[in-house]
């Protein structure tokens, strides 16, 4: 192996990623006088949270009634039942405090004609525990919610002196004994590679949409946290619950937000039909994404698609006011055009099903504390490491999440991930030392990818892995098309062993920067297509035609996943049922949230 020389920096907490999650994690950090560095791939504005468009849910009640009983009410419904009691209602109970907290940084949210939060209607989110009419909950900065909420936590961060190493890789976690105690990067500029020790590292990586073929997700979204907590030998949580967008445009996978319906856009097939108003008679083209969907999708299917192949959905936006469109959703109106060559005034959207967020990921507790569970101790924590974001999961969303509820996610776990960590960091407490042995390690997976020399090109097997994913682990699955799809990625994760990496210069190599995401979108592949295969019944996200119904007597369970080799071990743990506080302390009726059919 070639001699890799490093650097070593000594921090209390490390954070890898600046997205939404790990600017609000280094920030929270940072403010407790926690000795602070975020490493991150890409600059921190980069990050896929700067293309979140359509806002942030928190019941402000800023334009009408609202409470967060029935914003955990929704979130509960959302998630199918699957997510966790206790972090649900952490995220509803939590969430106005957190966007209160961003005002204050100076997030330039849009505004009522009073001078409030301005807030939209987005789908799943309902007033009267589902009962009543559509809330206006989410909070929104035009159609540029992220891009806002990330430039704020960026400059805010710098304020506190938080310590940027920006365009550094991280390759792998340092474990020691059982505890993480740091990260070995590699600074893709010059080459060099540099070692992270750290009491507490925090893990913000965000999804892996990538994974599949056509996604909303930028192009860094590989699921590197996700990579290196299986090669670490822990678990990853639910990642069969997939979520696929509705409106997705036609042919590019560019986002049209959910906002643009919750501001009046309708969708249509080919016969001009607003065929929601048939399926989901309350709430219409506000139902909740995954049953959107799947509506999109029948009607596809049933011949009553658009466009020369019948193969997509019109959006309709023609008839809103222009106001609305020029300053409500003017991100969107250009979209429209420099993808699809669309005039939203004059004519409708082409779009299409796609993929866009990953309820799955690293399993943690509400504090964010990476959890490592067995049998016996379903709930045991993993010493000195947290995850926070997309890349987590805590779990709030469940089998499938509400626009605007992973945007409050990040703030709210990002926040509570530095309260915790300002409680079990001890700030006197020496630096863990490097571990030398784990470094070598983690360095030599590095020189046997930069020297790679097999016969297949990364582009080549990162296609294959990406239509299988596409075909086979879709909106709709089937027994025969998961378990299709577990062998043909079986034998696609086997060829990374006949990987070629053809650039061996350390200095900007995107061949070995994208052989290296390779290697973590992986494992979230096989993961996501064995424990997609293992659940038979449908639930969310997870609809599966052989198992139409939800069983919450067999598989009200998450799914965990170990990835050994080539395989993957699976088991499940329970799902955590009680709230964090009593009726009786102010917290929700139990009856309100029991298990129900879900219909909007
Ligand atoms: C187009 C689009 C629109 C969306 N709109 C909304 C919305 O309106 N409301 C809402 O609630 N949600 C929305 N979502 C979902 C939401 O934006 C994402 O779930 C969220 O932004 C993820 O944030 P994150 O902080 O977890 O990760 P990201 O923002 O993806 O950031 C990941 C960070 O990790 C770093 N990183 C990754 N790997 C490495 C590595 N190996 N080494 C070093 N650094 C690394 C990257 O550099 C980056 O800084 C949208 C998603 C998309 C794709």
């Amino acid at each position: 192996m070639a001699a890799y020389p490093y650097v070593t920096h000594d921090y209390d907490v490390v954070v890898v990623g600046a997205g939404g999650a790990g600017l609000r994690a280094t920030l929270g950090m940072a403010e407790q006088g926690l000795r602070t560095a975020c490493v991150t791939k890409v600059f921190p504005t980069r990050s896929h949270t700067v293309a979140a468009q359509g806002g942030i849910a928190a019941s402000l009640s800023n334009m009408g009634p609202d409470n967060w009983q029935w914003h955990m009410y929704d979130t509960v419904k959302g998630s199918d039942w699957l997510g966790d009691t206790d972090a649900m209602e952490y995220l509803a109970r939590e969430a106005p405090k957190a966007v209160y907290e961003l005002e204050h940084y100076g997030v330039p949210f849009s505004r009522t004609e009073e001078g409030k939060i301005y807030q939209r209607p987005f789908g799943g989110h309902t007033t009267e525990f589902g009962e009543g009419p559509p809330v206006q909950r989410t909070c929104a900065a035009a159609d540029r919610t992220g891009h806002a909420i990330l430039h704020t936590l960026y400059g805010q961060s710098l304020k506190e002196k938080a310590e940027f190493f920006i365009e550094y890789f991280a390759l792998d976690l340092i474990i020691t004994d059982g505890k993480c105690t740091g990260v070995v990067c590699w600074k893709l500029d010059d080459g060099t590679i540099h070692v992270f020790n750290a009491k507490m590292v925090v893990l913000a990586t965000g999804g892996y949409g990538r994974a599949y073929f056509s996604a909303t997700s930028a192009h860094t979204c590989t699921g590197d946290g996700g990579g290196m907590v299986a090669r670490a030998g822990l678990p990853l949580q639910d990642m069969e619950f997939v979520q696929f967008h509705p409106t997705g445009i036609y042919g590019s996978g560019c986002l049209i937000t959910e906002g643009a319906r919750g501001e009046g856009g309708y969708l249509t097939n080919s016969e001009g039909e607003r065929f929601m108003e048939r399926y989901a008679p309350t709430y219409k083209d506000l139902a909740s994404r995954d049953v959107v969907s799947r509506c999109m999708t029948i009607e596809i299917r049933e011949g009553r698609g658009v466009g020369e192949h019948k193969d997509h959905i019109f959006l309709n936006l023609m008839h809103l006011p222009p106001e609305t469109l020029h300053e409500r959703l003017p991100g969107i109106s250009e979209s429209a055009r420099i993808f699809a060559g669309v005039d939203v005034t004059r004519e409708p959207i082409p779009v299409i099903p796609t993929v866009h967020y990953n309820m799955g990921g690293i399993p943690t507790n509400y504090w964010g504390e990476v959890l490592n569970p067995t049998e016996e101790k379903p709930d045991a924590t993993f010493p000195g490491l947290m995850a926070v974001g997309e890349a987590g999961c805590a779990s709030v969303h469940g089998a499938n999440r509400l626009g605007s509820n992973s945007l409050i996610d990040l703030v709210v776990f990002g926040r509570a991930a530095a309260i915790r960590a300002g409680q079990v960091v001890d700030r006197n407490a020496p630096v863990p030392a490097t571990n030398v042995a784990q470094v070598e390690k983690a360095l030599e997976r590095f020189d046997a990818l930069r020297n790679a020399n097999g016969s297949t090109s990364t582009a080549e097997l990162r296609l294959e892995m990406q239509k299988t994913m596409q075909a086979d682990a879709a909106v709709f699955r089937t027994d025969k098309t998961l378990a299709d799809g577990v062998e043909r990625m079986k034998v696609i994760a086997a060829k990374m062993a006949d990987i070629k990496v053809t650039d061996r210069s350390l200095i900007w190599n995107s061949d070995l920067m994208e052989t290296l995401e390779l290697t973590n979108l992986m494992p979230s592949a096989l993961t996501t297509i064995v424990a997609a295969e293992a659940r038979k019944e449908s639930r969310g996200a997870h609809a599966h035609e052989d198992w139409p119904e939800r069983d919450d007597a067999n598989w009200r369970k998450h799914s965990l996943a170990w990835v050994e080799g080539n395989e993957v071990k699976l088991a499940y743990r329970p799902v955590h049922l009680e709230p964090l506080t009593t009726q009786e302390e102010g917290g929700i009726d139990l009856k309100k949230i029991a298990p129900k059919a879900r219909v909007y």
